[in-house]
Parts: structure tokens; C-alpha cells; sequence
């Protein structure tokens, strides 16, 4: 899995860096981003953010 964020469609909210945070941060310009060195498989939680983003910003 290669998660990444859409940065168009982001809100920032935060529900991805609550149910993953291994994986995701909000960062200084409010939006998501995938950590350095983030991994899916290990962390098991990018697809339950994928389905919970309000915007389908995050894909896999
Ligand atoms: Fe952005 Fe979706 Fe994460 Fe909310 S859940 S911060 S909209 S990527």
C-alpha cells in the first residue's frame, strides 16, 4: 500500500491522524500528510481511515 493525500480535497479535519496515527499527521498547513517512513501493513489502520475520510481524499 502507497497511501496518499489529496490535497485538494483535504479539510484537515483530523479523523485520519485519530484512527491511524502512525501513518498520518496534520501538519502546519492544516492538511493530512502520510509520514515519513510510513507503513501500512505494519500500522493496519490505512484502510479504516480511507473509509472513514469524510472527503475521499485518502486513497491506497
Ligand atoms: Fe483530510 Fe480526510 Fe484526513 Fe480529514 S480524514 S484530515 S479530510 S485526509
Amino acid at each position: 500500500m502507497n497511501p496518499k493525500v489529496d490535497h485538494d480535497l483535504c479539510i484537515g479535519c483530523g479523523v485520519c491522524a485519530d484512527i491511524c496515527p502512525d501513518v498520518f499527521e496534520i501538519r502546519d498547513d492544516g492538511l493530512a500528510h502520510v509520514k515519513d517512513g510510513a507503513d501500512c501493513e505494519a500500522a493496519d489502520c490505512c484502510q479504516q481511515a480511507a473509509d472513514e475520510c469524510p472527503t475521499e481524499a485518502i486513497s491506497l
